[in-house]
């Protein structure tokens, strides 16, 4: 009789685990994954996905108002949130169903159910049927973080409710200034809501390079989303339908729904992680994991938000997959966290690959900066008073380009292939041998030629 009831006991069925658990049965390991709530986790259920199908639909409106200068005459549109929000939640049970059908396929089992661990090889289900693992893997995820306790908290929403919204809210207020405050803070502007966005720091978008981070700002704020700095709201009232947020600065804003995006923390409560001796990060909260992600235990792994690293959905994949092929593919594989890309799809986008200028400057004695801001072509015919923003960080001893940072259109689209350079350790000469494509965009970066800026560290005495 087998020593264990199953080689591997993946806790968590979205994309890290799922991707794990798949690779491991492919490698012949007998596989069980439990989910308490709905396969495909955060990223299908509750984040990337949707989030990106709502981007598309807040995106049509700025496309209605570009037609005009290009001869259509559009009467005037209406748009049905009940009908938006049903189609996405059509797509999302498709998807649902796709992951549980290949995780099948695979030769995985799936457990609908949570799991906590009862020892470090044993895990107890919701009906109490405990089960052995000679392996098991935590991939828990992450949840939203309210932050502190607040007079009016339970008025306020996060991102896991922002998809189910029985109707558009006319006015909305967001805190926050990161990924998710930004994103939803421009598809609610696009579906027309009033949006206000709080954010308690100087400037939006804090660890993204600064030209980025004001372009960004200006271009949300050019299609009306008021952007207060420098404060948090401190109390939320009710008042029938309506909601006030007093802010610390001693002001208030009135609203028809509120919505906190202040950060996700890593879901390691109530797991029993104690009982199995599996050690946490005391510096992020997440599970401490080694480059392998091997936590404290050598036979428990951890992968994705749960061990907030990077929490990405294709880190946490990469994560998922190196495990599996490390410990039962017999083949080491480490993750490489390096120049990993990623966009935030606020409008105009945000993609960046590599170094900021701040970074740069720090790490590399002589940088030089290349960088344009113009108006898209679209523009000159739609009108619309937009910018885009293009910058390249490269280091001038080496030539190589070590940063890439783009605001607007498509610029997550861009990114991606830009990341391929970047990781391929591209110099500038490289870029600037690549033939321009022309009309687009992207032709800027293999266009300029000029060093707008050049920072050379003196040496010390
Ligand atoms: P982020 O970490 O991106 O942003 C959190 C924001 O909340 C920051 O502006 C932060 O300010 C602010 N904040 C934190 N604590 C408080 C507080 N107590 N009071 C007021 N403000 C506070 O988190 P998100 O929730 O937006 O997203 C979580 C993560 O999910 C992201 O970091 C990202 O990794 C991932 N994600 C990725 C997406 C993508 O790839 N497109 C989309 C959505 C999420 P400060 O900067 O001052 O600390």
């Amino acid at each position: 009789m087998a020593e264990f009831d199953t080689d591997l006991f993946v806790i968590g069925g979205g994309s890290g685990g799922v991707r794990a658990a798949r690779i491991a049965a492919g490698h012949g390991a007998r596989v069980v994954i439990a989910e308490e709530y709905r396969m495909g986790g955060t990223c299908v259920i509750r984040g990337c996905v949707p989030k990106k199908l709502m981007v598309y639909a807040s995106h049509i409106r700025h496309e209605i108002e570009d037609a005009a200068g290009f001869g259509w005459t559009i009467p005037s549109a209406t748009f049905d949130w009940p009908t938006l929000i049903a189609n996405k939640d059509k797509e999302i049970a498709r998807l649902e169903a796709a992951y549980t059908t290949n995780v099948e396929k695979a030769g995985a089992r799936i457990v609908k159910s949570r799991a906590v661990f009862e020892d470090a090889h044993t895990l107890r289900l919701m009906s109490g049927e405990t089960m052995t693992a000679k392996y098991i893997l935590v991939a828990t995820g992450g949840a939203p973080n309210h932050g502190r306790t607040i007079p009016g908290i339970e008025h306020v929403i996060s991102s896991n409710e922002v998809f189910h919204l029985p109707a558009l809210p006319k006015r909305i207020l967001i805190q926050g200034g990161g990924y998710i405050a930004l994103e939803f803070a421009c598809i609610f502007a696009g579906l027309g809501s009033d949006v206000t966005l709080v954010y308690r720091g100087d400037n939006i978008l804090r660890g993204f390079d600064d030209d980025v981070r004001t372009h960004v700002r200006t271009e949300m704020e050019k299609d009306g989303i008021t952007i207060l700095t420098g404060c948090t709201v401190d109390r939320v009232e009710k008042h029938g339908e309506e909601f006030t947020s007093h802010l610390s600065n001693g002001s208030s804003v009135a609203s028809d729904k509120v919505m906190f995006a202040i950060g996700r923390h890593p879901a390691v409560a109530n797991l029993g992680l104690e009982k199995a001796g599996v050690a946490i990060n005391p510096h992020n909260g997440g599970i401490a994991v080694d480059h392998f992600s091997r936590t404290s235990v050598p036979h428990i792994y951890a992968i994705g938000d749960v061990t907030h690293r990077f929490n990405l959905t294709p880190v946490a994949i990469r994560e998922g997959h190196a495990f599996a092929d490390t410990v039962f593919g017999k083949r080491e594989v480490r993750v490489d966290h390096a120049d990993v890309p990623t966009a935030v799809f606020s409008q105009p986008q945000v993609a960046t690959v590599g170094l900021t200028e701040a970074q740069a400057r720090e790490q590399f004695a002589s940088v030089d900066i290349y960088k344009a801001s113009f108006r898209p072509m679209k523009a000159t015919l739609s009108g619309r008073d937009t910018r885009v923003l293009m910058k390249l960080i490269v280091d001038a001893t080496s030539d190589r380009v070590v940063g890439c940072h783009i605001v607007g259109p498509d610029a997550a689209e861009i990114i991606q292939v830009v990341g391929i350079a970047v990781k391929m350790k591209a110099t500038k000469a490289d870029f600037d041998a690549t033939v321009a494509l022309h009309p687009t965009s992207a032709e800027e970066l293999v266009t300029m030629r000029t060093p707008t800026a050049r920072y050379v560290r003196e040496a010390a005495e």
